[in-house]
């Protein structure tokens, strides 16, 4: 596991949030484990091992990390915002968690929690247990100014790798040998990991989740790139499309549409739009062009300490925008067997509108 830097936020003020938001939900014990919401709650995270690492936050006392006494001294207890109970390898950690809940009447459960841990939790405590997902994701989905800064930060990192692509030569050289090297890049350019390179050639960009493989790039291919990594254990995700010498007038045709589609889609974020209706934006676009089937994927996704969350920007999710939400704005167009592409940035709503986290050059970039 790398030490991603959780950022030193205002945890107490997230505690206060959990608690109000737990009050709301009825819930009087939230246990969180493996997975972000920890790290959200109380900058730390869990190691996802077979030893049980969770977190109790309840109304009042300070939350309790839970914790093997060997991995106690690499927490931090920000300020002392929470308190440790380190078990020893002979105790029942589960037992030890249980009684932190007390005389819980409902308690809520991290979504990622192992099935092993819950299914142990169940059995010691006589509460019934709920998924703290719905409650987890009202509080993670709006960002504080630390989150917007960092997230912020980790676009304009990956932007001075995608401007540093434009010189690099793509030709006679394998993907997965070019995803190496991007990957790189991205450490180099501050972020603490690479957690994801996709570069697809060819026929294989019209594959969106495309492995790089052992496929050399020649002339005439398109190439999708998307890559992101974590700073201070924040996520960034951008895609740009390049194109190996002289493009088809049939590429740059559907590269425009998808530029406008791209655009249009991320000028009609602001404060009270749905999530779905970006989708709707987006893909209208690309629908008139002739290309609805060619556009498989929904148009975008939240982001912040997980590369996926809420809200998503697909037909069906209706959660009205509000300032601090930040996601993707990533249509593409894909043709089996042939070519694909897609553009892709973050962004966050404003009080007013929205702000890019990426502003690289979106055009279709043509290179050796
Ligand atoms: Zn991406
Ligand atoms: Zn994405």
């Amino acid at each position: 596991m790398i030490d991603v830097g959780y950022p030193d936020a205002d945890y107490a003020a997230r505690i206060q949030r959990a608690r109000e938001a737990m009050a709301s939900h009825g819930v009087d014990a939230l246990v969180v484990s493996v997975g972000r919401d920890m790290p959200y709650l109380l900058g730390y995270e869990a190691m996802p091992s077979e030893r049980l690492t969770m977190a109790v936050v309840r109304p009042d006392d300070p939350p309790v990390l839970v914790v093997p006494v060997l991995e106690a001294p690499r927490v931090d207890t920000r300020g002392d915002v929470f308190t440790i109970d380190a078990w020893a390898e002979t105790e029942d950690p589960v037992a030890i968690v249980a009684a932190h809940t007390g005389t819980a009447r409902r308690v809520a459960v991290g979504s990622q929690t192992w099935a092993t841990f819950l299914l142990a939790l169940q059995q010691r405590v006589t509460a019934p247990i709920v998924d703290a997902a719905p409650l987890m994701r009202e509080l993670r989905m709006v960002k504080d100014a630390t989150e917007l800064g960092l997230l912020r930060a980790a676009g304009a990192a990956v932007d001075r790798v995608a401007a540093r692509l434009r010189d690099m030569t793509f030709s006679g050289r394998s993907e997965r040998a070019l995803a190496h090297d991007i990957a790189a890049m991205t450490v180099e350019e501050g972020h603490q990991l690479a957690t994801f390179t996709i570069v697809a050639a060819g026929p294989n960009a019209a594959s969106p989740h495309h492995e790089p493989g052992d496929r050399v790039v020649e002339s005439g291919d398109t190439v999708v790139v998307d890559f992101g990594g974590r700073w201070h254990g924040y996520g960034s995700d951008t895609t740009r499309t390049f194109v190996v010498g002289e493009p088809d007038d049939e590429i740059v045709a559907a590269h425009a549409v998808l530029e406008e589609a791209q655009r249009r889609g991320v000028e009609a974020v602001r404060p009270g739009v749905a999530a779905s209706s970006i989708d709707r934006i987006t893909r209208e676009v690309i629908e008139a062009a002739g290309h609805g089937d060619r556009f498989i994927h929904r148009t975008g996704h939240g982001i912040g300490l997980d590369g996926h969350e809420h809200p998503y920007l697909v037909e069906g999710d209706d959660t009205a925008l509000e300032p601090g939400m930040t996601f993707s704005v990533e249509p593409g167009i894909y043709v089996p067997g042939r070519w694909g592409m897609r553009i892709e940035d973050i962004v966050a709503v404003t009080a007013d509108g929205v702000e890019s986290f990426n502003d690289s050059d979106r055009s279709l970039v043509v290179v050796a």
